[in-house]
């Protein structure tokens, strides 16, 4: 192949496009290939040198040729054979045109874009605002923490890439064209007759997760994008956590003079009061990273009087009630919203991601109790197909919602 041509359309205003595109340290987000990008100097002109070094530790340079604000930037290989072209096209305030064009004088082109990769670069720019939903009267907001596909497929042994394949509608929304998940950590922010009410609290920053580090440390916006969307940590009026794993528990607390103090400190705070027994005894079966997770993120909002330990039918409000979803963990809920007619479930994690809903056996490392998880999800999964109950899966990558519809064997997820 000589050449590559791809167009893709992304909802977001043309500058956004232009301005994140051409950021070096942007084309990790969305380059699979590329670990790193720098630039000689910036703002980005004529003669800019871009350095990129890729997967396997090599580096390559090309350099800006051609750069007009908003309309198109060419770059050029050091010697001179390979040539890079994007095209920029306004077709509205929020949606804009992104001509892709690569070619090479001699020879062919090692390593030519795929749709793939625009994808990916579609979903992170339209991600930084975020998806939402409207259930009857209800709204829900998503706040993304991170990406979780790679660790999620590390945990469900059954969803190998050969077997994601196989899955064809998994692909492009819950899965790559290699096999390989997408997934996310994300909260729901519910706005519920006047009030806010977050679901499930992601990993938070800077805790100390020795069992899956990557998960620990973190230094995320999520309470900006939480800010984004006009709501400040004061306004929240309920947290729910629909367990008490650690990436559902974490932005209960931040840290503030070496001590964990609430987030949210005018919220109360939900527990299944039957997980929270199963977990204050730090059951010796369960990771460290649950039971640290106990101690700096569920430990200091009982302390605070924030806590409410509820029964797992618990009702919220007139369109707010919990569900029993065992299995998972001992007590896990899930969330039923009903409001004007209209229902929707907001899984938790009875389901991680959507190629369970394709086989429901497909069992989670992480479940304290797999054949009573199998069970939950086998029973929520007949309940919901075929009606309209939309749902919302916790960790499920963009558009995340969705209906279930029986299949041949097994279920499938239309978006
Ligand atoms: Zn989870």
């Amino acid at each position: 192949m000589k050449s590559k041509r791809l167009t893709i359309q992304i909802n977001k205003p043309i500058n956004d496009v232009f301005k994140f595109t051409i950021t070096p340290p942007n084309s990790t987000l969305w380059i699979d290939g590329v670990v790193e990008e720098k630039t000689n100097e910036w703002p980005v002109r004529v003669g800019t040198v871009y350095k990129l070094k890729n997967k396997k530790g090599e580096y390559s340079e090309v350099s800006v040729n051609t750069i007009i604000e908003n309309k198109v930037v060419e770059w050029i290989s050091k010697d001179q054979n390979y040539h890079c072209r994007y095209t920029f096209r306004s077709l509205n305030k929020n949606l804009t045109e992104l001509k892709y064009f690569e070619w090479v004088d001699k020879g062919n082109l090692e390593d030519p874009f795929t749709l793939e990769i625009f994808q990916k670069l579609k979903v992170v720019l339209e991600q930084c605002k975020g998806l939402s939903w409207t259930v009857g009267e209800v709204e829900i907001f998503q706040i993304i923490e991170i990406q979780a596909g790679e660790l999620i497929q590390s945990t469900l042994k059954s969803a190998t890439p050969e077997n994601i394949q196989k899955i064809q509608w998994l692909y492009p929304h819950f899965a790559d064209e290699k096999g390989n998940l997408k997934a996310l950590v994300q909260s729901l922010l519910v706005k519920s007759e006047g009030k806010y009410i977050l679901i499930d609290t992601c990993n938070g920053n800077g805790k100390t997760r020795p069992t899956i580090p990557e998960w620990g440390n973190l230094n995320t916006d999520y309470l900006k994008k939480l800010n984004d969307l006009g709501v400040s940590e004061l306004e929240i009026d309920f947290v729910i956590c629909t367990h008490l794993h650690f990436d559902h528990v974490g932005w209960n607390t931040r840290l503030e003079n070496f001590t964990w103090v609430p987030t949210f400190p005018n919220a109360r705070c939900l527990f299944s009061k039957k997980e929270y027994d199963y977990w204050i005894e730090k059951p010796e079966k369960e990771i460290d990273d649950d039971k640290f997770a106990f101690d700096d993120s569920v430990a200091p909002i009982v302390k605070a009087r924030l806590a409410k330990l509820v029964d797992n039918n618990y009702k919220i409000d007139k369109n707010l009630r919990l569900i029993s979803t065992p299995g998972h963990t001992p007590d896990h809920v899930s969330i039923m919203i009903e409001s004007e007619g209209k229902r929707a479930i907001i899984s938790g994690d009875f389901l991680h991601h959507p190629c369970q809903i394709a086989n429901p056996n497909w069992t989670m490392d992480a479940d304290t109790l797999p054949d009573i998880a199998l069970q939950t999800r086998e029973k929520l999964l007949n309940h919901v197909a075929n009606s309209s109950i939309l749902l919302i899966g916790s960790h499920f990558s963009n558009p995340v919602a969705g209906l279930i519809k029986k299949a041949k064997d097994g279920f499938i997820f239309e978006v």
